[in-house]
């Protein structure tokens, strides 16, 4: 979790707007922050709810001090006022436990409860709601109903991927802020100052595979995804001794296996072709630049190489398109795979 907002990147009109909102003491009683997962809406709720707890805080500022009683209960997640649920992984729906308490003591605890209670260390009570969108019909029943006469000291923020999402009785009676994707190169650099990769050329690629959203850079370095990429980089070594359609089985059989349903799994096959190409252009420079240390391009030799490797480079770009254009993974990976070898025993095009 971030601390402060120095660590946040992107969403600045986001946190000026909630700062324009404190300086004219405006804040609502419900905001909705929506935008696609995974790029630090809850962080960014969490930061603005610590602010709001800090005792040290400048009155029109968002930056929390850090060091206050209540900075540090609220990173210790111990701080009273703050009440937090989601969807737990696994579940298709908040369960109402949560939000309600439970059947036992329905009405007596849960969120909606102690959001309902006076706050005990601070001047407001908050509650996030994260994936609100999927709050069951009675969940956001209750919910409508604490949002219709919400508690003087109550401030409610929702997380939505999208304000369509949210029942419109809900959305009419929050404030809603859209988040947008973050830039690839605020993901290159979080990938880099969180560690998760130190190649800056290899986290710029994840970044631009990942289309704004942190969530699914993280997909895409996911250990089994990189073993997969490193056997197809092996093969790749040695092309001559490619054998397509096992390679093909295998990588196609491994994607459904880590890949949650046919999006991601087209995702995975894209971000591995991604890597082929690159492959491939790698040693097309490296022949250019008259540079053999590399073992593949050794073998073919610069003239031989660039023709050999040039129509490759274009037939992986097909495959690419193939998968977007919903093609079957596994059918466009065998031809795609057949087809390299086959151009690859024959020699380039020139020399036929
Ligand atoms: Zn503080």
């Amino acid at each position: 979790m971030l601390q402060s907002w120095d660590e946040m990147r992107g969403h600045r009109e986001q946190r000026e707007l909630f700062r324009r909102s404190i300086q004219r003491d405006r804040l609502s009683h419900a905001y909705a922050l929506c935008g696609p997962e995974g790029i630090g809406k809850r962080q960014f709720a969490r930061l603005f709810a610590k602010s709001q707890f800090c005792r040290e805080r400048s009155p029109e500022q968002l930056d929390a001090c850090g060091i206050c009683r209540a900075c540090k209960g609220f990173e210790a997640d111990t701080w009273p006022d703050f009440i937090e649920i989601g969807c737990p992984e696994g579940k298709s729906q908040i369960p109402l436990d949560l939000l309600l308490g439970s059947s036992e003591k329905r009405g007596h605890e849960g969120l909606l409860y102690e959001l309902s209670m006076s706050p005990q260390a601070s001047s407001r009570r908050i509650a996030i709601i994260d994936d609100a969108h999927y709050l069951n019909a009675e969940g956001a029943n209750a919910l409508l109903k604490t949002l219709e006469e919400p508690p003087a000291s109550a401030l409610m923020i929702l997380i939505v991927n999208s304000p369509d999402a949210l029942l419109p009785t809900i959305r009419s009676r929050c404030q809603v802020v859209r988040f947008f994707p973050l830039s690839d190169h605020d993901i290159r650099d979080i990938l880099l100052s969180e560690k998760m990769l130190e190649d800056s050329a290899e986290a710029m690629v994840v970044a631009d595979m990942a289309g704004g959203s942190l969530t699914v850079a993280r997909q895409l370095l996911n250990a089994e995804l990189r073993a997969l990429k490193d056997r197809i980089g092996e093969q790749l070594n040695f092309l001559e001794k490619m054998q397509p359609l096992v390679l093909a089985k295998q990588v196609a059989d491994e994607l459904e296996k880590i890949s949650s349903g046919l999006d991601e799994q087209r995702r995975n096959a894209n971000w591995l072709l991604r890597f082929v190409a690159d492959f491939i252009q790698t040693r097309m420079r490296l022949l250019v630049e008259g540079d053999f240390s590399d073992p593949l391009t050794q073998r073919l030799g610069v003239r031989c190489g660039i023709d050999l490797l040039a129509p490759m480079l274009d037939r992986v770009c097909a495959a690419t398109h193939q998968i977007d254009g919903n093609s079957p993974v596994r059918l466009v990976l065998e031809a795609l795979f057949d087809d390299l070898a086959r151009q690859m025993r024959l020699g380039p095009v020139s020399a036929r």
